[in-house]
């Protein structure tokens, strides 16, 4: 049975993006708790096909969809959106927000929702001052530490910012807010490191997709993944 946390009046979208090699309970429980304080009507979970930023992931490109697809089978306010592994090349996320403006028009209210250790690295990114021109910026407050924007980010930042999520339903893109939401101390490197070394995963991320991890063989040491694959 699909929960319907989406039972609500709808001031837009809100999307997430990520590697998500694989997802994890991080991901989803933030973008849960995003879709209700931001009061959208669906929360878009976005793989990247190629991350700018960082090396080839673990996974497959139809792997990491696939356990995306098997961890929001069940919340109708979750999706997937596979547009940046069919645009294929290095996935820039202004390019992204620039195609889903282009479908749902100018007036709906888009918010991307990004983490304090993404914020912190916003100005590395292509074309980031494009970014609030299509949508808001939402930044979730990470437990590591103190994670601090660019300087030019901060300035940048400083007249958008807004502090009550309700603002973000008024106006189509341009305000930045900073949520804080139930913080797990999960990521998919530590994840992809317990499996590599042998060790349970469980209640780090859900049961369909550990249950695919294991199915496929991944994230295991190269030499046990080359052994698995001999008659
Ligand atoms: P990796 O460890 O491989 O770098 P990751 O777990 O950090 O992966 P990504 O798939 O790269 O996750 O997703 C990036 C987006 O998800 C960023 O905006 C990041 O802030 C957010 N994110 C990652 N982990 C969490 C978490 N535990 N809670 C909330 N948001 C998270």
């Amino acid at each position: 049975m699909r929960s319907d946390y989406s039972a609500r009046v709808s001031v837009g979208l809100a999307i997430v993006g990520g590697t998500f090699d694989p997802v994890h309970f991080g991901h989803l429980r933030s973008a849960l708790e995003a879709q209700k304080r931001l009061g959208v009507s669906e929360v878009r979970l976005i793989p990247s096909f190629r991350p700018p930023h960082r090396g080839k992931p673990g996974a497959t490109t139809a792997q990491r969809l696939a356990m995306l697809e098997l961890a929001t089978r069940d919340v109708d306010c979750l999706r997937v959106d596979n547009r940046e592994i069919q645009r294929q090349g290095l996935s820039y996320t202004v390019d992204t927000l620039a195609s889903i403006r282009a479908e749902i028009g100018s007036n709906l209210p888009l918010s991307l929702v990004i983490g304090e250790d993404a914020y912190a690295l916003l100005h590395t990114w292509h074309n980031w001052p494009g970014l609030i021109e299509l949508a808001h910026l939402v930044i979730l407050k990470r437990p590591a530490g103190h994670l601090v924007p660019a300087e030019k980010v901060a300035v940048w930042a400083e007249h958008k910012r807004v502090s009550n999520p309700e603002c973000l339903g008024r106006c189509a893109a341009g305000l930045v807010i900073n949520l804080t939401l139930t913080q797990f101390e999960i990521s998919a490197t530590k994840i992809r490191e317990l499996i590599e070394k042998g060790e349970a995963v469980d209640y780090l991320l859900p049961e369909s997709v550990i249950d695919y991890i294991h199915q496929h063989g991944l994230y295991q040491k190269p030499s046990k993944q080359g052994r698995e694959s001999l008659p």
